[in-house]
């Protein structure tokens, strides 16, 4: 069980009365995140007040007293994006070395047709009531709108450990995934600002917050902010090292539960080559369609599987290896495919096809030798689709390819459930939660990849791969956070924070 100090209670008590005293600021400062779209590459910059980035710098200035901000601007080589974005960084500078660093992300996925939302209008942030009908069911009511929907499993999970059967909840695109959480580090960043320098203390370590961009596509966010690949190392420029520090990576999420890994994410290009014939004779020709097609139809076997799984490890904690094959597929012949109708533009069809190519969606666990040799293991792994395909249709030439951006390696804290509740930032992240919200959250593993895989392999800083306000419905409409989470977040965010860097001897 954590404790804290008197001194760093003092600290946590004089911060949790700045975010009471600003939560209606708060909570509009997420309103105004939610009316400012922020499509992945639509982020802004931080001298836009229009945009969301632009918003939340103006709120972190107008009310900072010694926190550094910082904006870096995604450099034009690494982004497929022609407008200028930024990363934002809210620095607590402490007096040692270690450091614990939260981030959030700035960017929101699309918002799908106006009519399915509360007023017909996505951007803007509502009031509203959910309340738990059932399991895994929920009832949601904003203005004369009522609907009946589902959540995860991990989401009802939160409704049964505290016992509530209705909250208020606040509506919008976005306004889960992921602009509550911005507001929670910013909260917390405020509040610890102000209780520094209202009790004439210092932190022993640097609390480090980054607002990224494009968590919902690649994560070039994040990756500018550790130096993966070819991009630049923000964090990396201003530290030698990262012994002692710790990481969490801000999500809307279940409840503030201490998530302590994901399985890694590779999207696989399978592409065949043949030779095209006039479809009156076919043996003239090498049909790469065929070819395609006998390749994923081999895939459909445990055999296969375990072929693939061979270079990774027995995961107690992120699970087995999945593929997908055939995620996406199209070959010779195809023109264009219209996607809201579906249908297909074709020329020579009295040609054999001398093209096709299909996408794999391949969820890795851990490997042997994780976390160093991620380049020789993508090369494994597409040695074997590649091998694999070739000798299903030995007359068609294959390529499997992993684009720069379609890899997203695994991160976990520990080998297995028990050994991460034992993990000191997970009880420590555990003792914040139940402080704040009341429940003891126990621990999850996340479904799907966060900004983890980066913030961890850029660093290696032991890292939560989520954590954050309750709600449900992200990427759906009606998407929801909790209005009382939002205030609470800033505090467990505060909390923690305190808790990891420590204060300063003689502050
Ligand atoms: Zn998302």
């Amino acid at each position: 069980m954590t404790e804290l100090t008197t001194r760093q209670r003092v600290v946590v008590e004089a911060g949790c009365a700045w975010i009471d005293d600003n939560a209606d600021a708060l909570v509009d400062l997420l309103g105004d995140l939610v009316a400012r779209p922020s499509l992945p590459g639509d982020e802004g910059v931080h001298d836009d007040e229009g945009t969301t980035v632009g918003r939340l710098w103006s709120f972190l200035d107008d009310n900072a007293d010694a926190l550094d901000l910082d904006a870096q601007p995604l450099p034009p080589e690494g982004d497929y994006r022609e407008e200028t974005r930024e990363n934002v960084y809210a620095v607590l500078p402490g007096e040692g070395d270690g450091g614990f660093v939260a981030t959030s992300h700035t960017d929101v996925v699309p918002p799908g047709p106006d009519d399915d939302w509360p007023g017909g209008e996505p951007w803007t942030m509502r009031d509203g009531v959910v309340r738990r009908t059932g399991n895994c069911t929920v009832e949601i009511a904003v203005g004369d709108r009522v609907e009946e929907r589902t959540i995860r499993e991990r989401m009802d999970r939160i409704w049964r450990l505290r016992g509530d059967e209705k909250v208020a909840a606040l509506f919008g695109r976005g306004v889960y995934d992921n602009k509550a959480s911005i507001v929670c580090l910013v909260g917390s960043a405020l509040g610890l600002d102000i209780a520094l320098s209202e009790t004439g203390t210092a932190l022993a370590g640097d609390v480090v917050h980054g607002h990224l961009v494009d968590e919902e596509y690649y994560q070039v966010g994040a990756k500018n902010m550790v130096g993966w690949g070819d991009g630049e190392d923000w964090l990396g420029d201003r530290y030698d090292s990262y012994d002692d520090w710790t990481a969490a990576v801000l999500e809307g999420s279940y409840g503030f539960v201490p998530v302590v890994g994901h399985r890694g994410l590779v999207w696989v290009t399978l592409r065949a080559e043949g030779e095209s014939a006039h479809a009156s004779t076919p043996k003239l020709g090498r049909n790469a369609v065929l070819g395609e097609a006998k390749a994923l139809a081999e895939t459909d076997s445990d055999e296969y599987r375990d072929a693939i799984a061979a270079p990774f490890v027995d995961d107690a904690l992120l699970g087995d290896l999945t593929v997908a094959p055939g995620t996406t597929i199209v070959g010779g012949g195809v023109e264009r495919v219209d996607h809201e109708t579906g249908a297909v533009e074709r020329g020579g069809v009295n040609t054999i096809p001398d093209w096709c190519e299909a996408t794999f969606d391949v969820r890795i666990p851990r490997w042997e030798g994780f976390p160093d040799g991620a380049d020789a293991l993508q090369d494994r792994l597409l040695e074997t689709v590649e091998r694999r395909a070739t000798e299903a249709a030995p007359d068609v030439n294959f390529a499997a390819t992993v684009g720069e951006h379609e890899f997203f390696p695994p991160v976990a804290l520990a080998a297995n459930r028990e050994a991460a509740a034992d993990h000191p930032l997970v009880r420590t992240a555990a003792w914040a939660a139940e402080n704040t919200v009341g429940y003891e959250p126990g621990l999850d593993v996340a479904p799907g990849v966060t900004d983890a895989a980066f913030v961890y392999h850029g660093t290696h800083i032991p890292t939560l791969v989520e954590y954050g306000p309750a709600g449900a419905l992200s990427h759906e409409s009606s998407e929801f956070v909790e209005r009382d989470h939002v205030i609470a977040g800033a505090k467990a965010m505060l909390k923690l924070a305190v808790a990891e860097v420590g204060l300063a001897h003689g502050s």
